[in-house]
């Protein structure tokens, strides 16, 4: 018995004297060959993941998307820093699901434009983009022109998706953002992602800025509504089995409960911000 299983060799002298048969039969061998030692050991890890969101069923929040993905005249553009894509409680896909399709794009890096981000440098040059960016320059969000007020033309909102040192390194490796008219939420509430601490009062989750940002631009509340849906069941779920509350460090700091020492950087942030009025 060779590898070559059923094949009768004495057929293949006959009909051959031809190396090219041969060769076929080698080629399809080999071919096999790869695909069986390609196969996985064990069977794959299927582990009942839900096909939209890729979450394990159990912990799956698509049950709180819109009915419909809703179709704001805006896009948002994120631009993602590569190891946000690990952390496994992120908020950018959910904001890619609740809108329509070509509503929210994603670009992967930790500098932008490079030449894998296809159409971006394009909307880096848009009049019509926006950076979501706390740049010294920064206006307040509201104050930029709504959607379809003296034809204002729908906008593409670029926000920079990852923890803030990751959101600054971002920014300052990338001067073609520095072009971007720059905006920044004033006045926003505590986040309502309850279950991760944010760094400070007023510090929201990409899901959360995307969907604040979108309902002011367009003047319409109900997509900051619709489109925390899935935050809220996710939320609402994970307190249900044993996530523990987080308040911001701001907050603990105040009542002197954060159990570490904090750094030179956030002391000096937290100062600043109970100086202001
Ligand atoms: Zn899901």
């Amino acid at each position: 018995m060779t590898r070559f299983g059923t094949v009768n060799w004495s057929k293949i002298y006959l009909y051959s004297f031809s190396r090219k048969f041969y060769k076929y039969i080698m080629t399809n061998e080999d071919i096999v060959w790869e695909e069986l030692s390609g196969l996985p050991a064990d069977p794959p890890d299927m582990r009942d993941k839900c096909i939209q969101c890729r979450r394990p069923v159990a912990v799956c929040w698509c049950p709180g998307l819109p009915k419909n993905p809703l179709n704001p005249a805006s896009r948002l553009i994120i631009l993602q820093h590569p190891a946000e894509v690990k952390r496994c409680l992120r908020t950018a896909p959910m904001l890619t699901l609740a809108l329509e399709h070509g509503k929210c794009l994603t670009f992967r890096g930790k500098k932008f434009p490079l030449p894998k981000h296809e159409g971006l440098t394009e909307i880096l040059k848009d009049e019509n983009t926006v950076l979501l960016y706390p740049s010294p320059g920064a206006i307040a969000l509201d104050e930029l022109t709504p959607v379809g007020t003296n034809a204002q033309k729908p906008y593409n909102l670029v926000l920079l998706d990852g923890t803030w040192p990751q959101a600054k390194a971002i920014y300052h490796s990338s001067p073609a953002l520095y072009f971007l008219r720059a905006c920044k939420l004033v006045g926003v509430s505590t986040s309502e992602y309850v279950i991760r601490t944010q760094p400070t009062e007023g510090c929201l989750s990409t899901l959360e800025t995307g969907a604040l940002a979108l309902s002011i631009l367009e003047r319409t509340p109900r997509i900051k509504e619709e489109m925390l849906g899935p935050l809220h069941y996710l939320c609402r779920f994970q307190l249900e089995n044993g996530a523990v509350t987080h308040q911001s460090k701001e907050f603990l700091i105040k009542q002197k409960s954060y159990p570490k020492l904090i750094g030179k950087r956030l002391a000096k942030q937290l100062r600043v911000l109970s100086e202001e009025p």
